[in-house]
């Protein structure tokens, strides 16, 4: 049994102020982030951080910080011990049902996060609570990159004009496309560090000393550096930095470079 402790819901809390500090929200510039809803959970429940009155099977547990209620809905589903040590995914098969069409994401305790984050012999940033919140913005970046980025549209377009080129008819592209799940990867990172920086965070140190050590490591190894952008996340991390020091505007440019 992995139930959450108050202290928990303090954690989404705090990230959840972050997102609407008014430097922060320059990253989210097409809007939309009240739609944006938390779903924190445990073996048990699934706690709804949500700006909305009133939501279909859960039950008011109480207000939260700005304007945001906290919903509650009893779950029957068995959670995988891999779950509880990352954000995003979809740890409840079927949940989608119950909040279709909505804007959420998971997240696990934090207690439970850190946990298993620790696991790992060698030391990362995901080992402390600022790890944790940073986790939180990291899957906000998502969902708001999901919301305005247009992806799936646009690689659906792509595949109908590849289908179009293999019936003979004359298509061509413009440039060759970036990969729609590592810019993802590159948007959610990204909005991450900023907040990071912004706040000079703890968290923005250590995931620096953390990145000095793994790319040096990467450059060590034979085949290391081509493997590297394989992985959507060791790519991002790794061009996170480059890539906000070439454009200021990032979090535009970004929507649109698929
Ligand atoms: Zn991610």
């Amino acid at each position: 049994m992995k139930i959450l402790k108050e202290k928990d819901i303090r954690a989404v809390e705090e990230a959840i102020n972050l997102i609407w500090n008014e430097e922060v929200r320059k990253i989210f510039a097409s809007g939309q982030i009240e739609k944006i809803e938390v779903a924190l959970f445990d073996s048990e429940k699934v706690y709804l951080f949500s700006k909305r009155e009133g939501i279909r099977s859960f039950k008011k547990v109480r207000k939260s910080v700005l304007d945001y209620n906290i919903y509650k809905y009893k779950h029957k589903g068995k959670i995988g011990d891999k779950c509880y040590g990352m954000g995003g995914g979809n740890p409840l098969q079927g949940f989608d049902k119950i909040l279709k069409n909505r804007n959420f994401f998971f997240i696990p305790p934090m207690t439970e996060f850190i946990k298993i984050q620790k696991r790992n012999k060698n030391k990362n940033p995901w080992q402390t609570k600022e790890g944790y919140i940073y986790t939180i913005i990291h899957e906000f970046g998502h969902e708001y990159f999901s919301m305005h980025s247009n992806i799936k549209e646009k690689s659906r377009g792509l595949i109908k004009r590849a289908l179009e080129s293999y019936k003979g008819r004359k298509k061509e592209i413009k440039r060759l496309p970036l990969r729609p799940h590592s810019l993802h990867e590159l948007f959610a990172a990204l909005t991450e560090i900023y907040t990071a920086k912004t706040f000079k965070s703890k968290y923005y140190k250590d995931l620096k000393k953390f990145m000095q050590k793994k790319l040096k490591k990467i450059l060590k190894s034979k085949n290391g550096p081509e493997e590297c952008f394989d992985d959507e996340h060791k790519y991002a991390y790794s061009l996170a930095l480059l890539y906000i020091n070439k454009y200021i505007d990032w979090y535009k440019k970004l929507l649109k470079e698929f």
